[in-house]
């Protein structure tokens, strides 16, 4: 096992900018976080272990919902009330689309235009490249860094993209959905799986049909008295809010800040955060695994033909696998 590498002089500068709370370093330090040039991913890990003890410091609050319902509208009036409540808020995006699609439904520039001029807040687009798994590890390392620059509350922002929703649940202290108050986006999150993500629901636009929104809400409410609770603890409130009228987002955080006060007071918020380490630490295994095995020189020669025999019916996906893991004995 390599020990963690020694910061350079560049970026122990880097650490204390981002400690200092200059904008300009922890902007740095996550362009270092996201490259994936083996020689920057050296330096963002020395730089992280660095900055580690000063992270963990905030409230990680997840959101997603389908494009449209209203993500940036309503985390730039939570943003706004935050800030006028003292809070330094950090909003990092994990979107997968950007990768499949090569366009990014959260990327364009415009989003949160107040509350990117503020100097209280950081936004952050989603990385631009790679996995799920890879926009996901790096968002995980951001959001850390953010933490060492002093920001007390983290939004990381995901709209549905296959398991973008559970990944972003598994790094985030408080997962909120939000719903357009019509029972056919209801339908689709429980059938996705998404409600039993949910540790708040949110309908945002009320304002355009108060009686719809409430409607909808009820019948989350029943929907959601229904399912398993993820915690004996804490039954997840549904909210209205317009987000466009900035209506319900006092209202709202305070659901937030019940639920960590319960969840610390229970031990459950502590026990989340050793359980993502641990999921983490493993999806990372994971990852360098099935990195090295591809990159084997044995597998690399005996893969493509051992594909063939496979697709042709002339072996079993179980015996081609187990030759190639073997090939793994032989030279690590
Ligand atoms: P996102 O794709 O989920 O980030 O959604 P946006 O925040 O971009 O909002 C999509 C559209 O809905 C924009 O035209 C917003 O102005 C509008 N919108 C957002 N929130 C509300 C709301 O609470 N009420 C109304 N009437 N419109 C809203």
């Amino acid at each position: 096992m390599n020990a963690p590498a020694a910061l350079t002089a560049e970026d122990a500068t880097l650490v204390a900018g981002v400690r200092a709370r200059e904008r300009r370093a922890l902007a740095k330090a996550i362009t270092l976080i996201e490259s994936s040039r083996a020689d920057h991913q050296e330096r963002a890990h020395a730089v992280l272990d660095a900055l580690l003890p000063q992270a963990g410091n905030s409230i990680r609050v997840g959101i997603t919902g389908v494009p449209g319902v209203g993500k940036s509208t309503f985390i730039e009036a939570l943003g706004l009330h935050l800030i006028a409540a003292g809070h330094r808020v950090a909003v990092l995006a994990v979107d997968p689309s950007s990768s499949i699609s090569g366009g990014s439904i959260l990327g364009d520039k415009t989003r949160m235009e107040s509350l990117s001029q503020r100097e209280e807040a950081f936004i952050r687009p989603s990385p631009s490249s790679g996995s799920l798994g890879g926009v996901a590890e790096k968002t995980r390392e951001a959001m850390l860094v953010c933490e060492a620059a002093g920001f007390d509350v983290v939004i990381v922002e995901t709209v549905g993209v296959g398991q973008s929703e559970t990944t972003v649940a598994g790094m985030t202290d408080v997962f909120v959905l939000l719903q357009l108050p019509n029972a056919g986006d209801d339908l689709q999150a429980i059938k996705k799986g998404i409600v039993e993500l949910a540790d708040v629901v949110v309908f945002n636009k009320a304002d355009i049909d108060a009686r719809a929104a409430e409607m909808a809400a009820a019948q989350m409410r029943s929907a959601l008295s229904m399912l398993h609770a993820a915690s004996p603890n804490w039954q997840p409130p549904v909210l209205k809010t317009s987000a466009a009228k900035k209506e319900g987002i006092a209202e709202f955080w305070q659901a937030i800040e019940n639920y960590r006060q319960t969840m610390t007071a229970s031990g459950e918020l502590t026990a989340r955060r050793r359980h993502q380490a641990q999921a983490w630490m493993w999806q990372l295994i994971d990852s360098g695994l099935r990195h090295r095995f591809r990159d084997h020189p044995g597998v690399q020669a005996a893969l493509p033909a051992l594909t063939q025999t496979v697709e042709s019916g002339a072996t079993t996906p179980t015996a081609a696998a187990h030759r190639l893991l073997n090939l793994l004995n032989r030279f690590f």
